[in-house]
């Protein structure tokens, strides 16, 4: 899937043409020893998870707390000067996308909170669905918003806990427990680091440590989104943190406390089909090798007679090899994406955009002229990414155009830290599937299955979120909430 933020000439279409991720997370606890670096280089590799801001909080010995944040992607954040700025031992970093709150720098995170213990700093991937009422229950007790986001009502609500007496790790699950909504997040204190996942882990959230160097070298730990934010700084992979779990890492080790008295396993599907890297390891195995298999199983639900198999790059990839693969079709590429374009600040001209820059992907002609394509992608949201890839493959030459999607078609709305737009712009909430290839300008459109889609996981369906392809959301959402996405519901009551 890709996102579509230059092509479009009406504003509306600005948005992206895709769910767009929340957040990255990243913790990392070594005594004794410089950690900014290392968060700068963890939250390198998850800057996929959000590209709007990025910020680091250090603490130094005596809780002596540094922060910088800024709007902008990682690189462009931080450089060797700022890095120097952030001594310390525990880092908490953080990738934002804006799912609650608006995106300026004032709600860039690590979000702060002062409490009797000192400051803390957290990190959150994911979105709170009694983000009001926790905040009105705040404000009550006289706190000071400074931001409008869930994660800083959750920093307060632990700095409160925090206030009436308890230890950081009492005052954090007590303060859990009154959150509703997804969460995974990296909270650091001058006392230790906390990880922790919401009852459901709906978002994902990893350990590691850094190899000991010595045998008398404290264990060093690591929090991170994904197993690609270990890789990077060459930590091992140690396990999930688990839904309802907290970890307490401190000079002392880690100690494990189920706070969740009833935990259901509900990963969020869409992580393993789209969001994560595909070299990320979920359920012992990279997520490559998963979307190579929805690939093979999108083949044999779904093949029809062609020249060549491409796909939507990157994303695509493995999905379009895994069809490939079963249909004995060839794969080759078709589509080429500047992969330096990033995001940019700078849009091109309306003229520019009438003309159909291509700014992220361009044609292999002598590939496509004269093929019978099948072109594969991981979602459609919107359509009208998809609709102007097809189009550029015919300028191209192709002369038929089949799509195949590796997920089944977005119905639904998330309410857990993920951007998709409202129902009403789902376009495959309004349209048929016969419709939706009409309007795309497809020889063929078809989906994978939702059984399908579960079954290649091979994992317990029941422990994964699919929300947005059936309406099921595992977490109750409040009204209020559910009016602010779910129009067409509403529209028909
Ligand atoms: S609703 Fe969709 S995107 Fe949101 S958590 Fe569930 S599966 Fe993921």
């Amino acid at each position: 899937m890709l996102p579509d933020d230059t092509f479009s000439v009406d504003p509306a279409e600005q948005r992206p043409d895709k769910p767009e991720e929340a957040c990255g997370v990243f913790g990392v606890f070594a005594p004794g020893e410089p950690v900014a670096n290392l968060a700068y280089f963890g939250l390198f590799a998850l800057q996929h998870r959000g590209q709007e801001s990025a910020g680091i909080a250090t603490f130094e010995e005596g809780d002596v707390i540094h922060l910088h944040k800024d709007m902008g992607l990682v690189s462009q954040v931080f450089n060797e000067t700022k890095l120097k700025d952030l001594p310390g031992y525990l880092a908490i970093g953080h990738t934002r996308y804006s799912t609650t709150g608006s995106s300026r720098v004032v709600n860039a995170q690590p979000a702060l909170a002062k409490s009797r213990l000192g400051t803390l700093a957290l990190a959150h991937n994911g979105n709170l669905v009694n983000t009001s009422e926790l905040r009105a229950e705040l404000a009550e007790t006289n706190h000071d918003f400074i931001t409008t986001t869930d994660s800083e009502a959750i920093a307060l609500a632990i700095a409160e806990e925090v206030n009436r007496g308890n230890d950081w790790v009492k005052g954090a699950i007590n303060a859990f427990k009154r959150c509703q909504g997804a969460f995974s997040l990296a909270i650091g204190t001058p006392d230790g680091m906390i990880g922790t996942r919401d009852p459901n882990g709906v978002r994902p959230l990893v350990l590691g440590t850094l190899a000991q160097e010595s045998h008398d070298q404290p264990l060093r730990y690591v929090l991170a989104s994904e197993t690609c934010g270990l890789d990077i700084i060459g930590a091992d992979y140690v396990r999930d943190v688990q839904p309802g779990e907290l970890v307490w890492i401190t000079e002392n080790g880690i100690e494990s406390i189920m706070w969740a008295e009833q935990p259901v396993r509900k990963l969020c599907i869409f992580e393993m089909i789209y969001f994560a890297r595909p070299d990320s390891v979920m359920h012992d195995e990279t997520l490559y090798s998963y979307r190579l298999r929805i690939g093979r199983q999108l083949a044999t639900e779904s093949n029809v007679d062609a020249d060549i198999v491409i796909a939507v790059p990157d994303s695509g990839v493995p999905a379009a090899i895994g069809f490939s693969q079963t249909s004995g079709i060839p794969y080759a590429e078709g589509l080429i994406k500047n992969r330096y374009v990033g995001r940019t600040f700078i849009q091109p001209t309306q003229g520019m955009r009438e003309a159909g820059i291509r700014m992220k992907l361009n044609p292999l002609k002598d590939v496509l002229a004269g093929k019978r394509v099948i072109i594969v992608d991981d979602s459609i949201v919107r359509g009208t990414t998809s609709r102007k890839i097809v189009r550029t493959l015919r300028d191209a030459g192709a002369i038929e155009v089949h799509m195949r999607i590796s997920s089944p078609p977005v119905t639904h709305p998330c309410f857990y830290g993920i951007d998709t737009d409202s129902q009403d712009h789902l376009i495959a909430a309004t349209k048929s599937i016969e419709e939706i290839a009409k309007q795309i300008e497809v020889d063929s459109l078809q989906y994978l299955s939702w059984e399908g889609m579960l079954t290649a996981t091979r994992e317990n369906p029941e422990e994964f979120c699919s929300a947005c392809f059936t309406g099921d959301y595992p977490i109750a959402i409040p009204e209020t909430i559910k009016r602010s996405k779910l129009m067409l519901e509403k529209a028909a009551k």
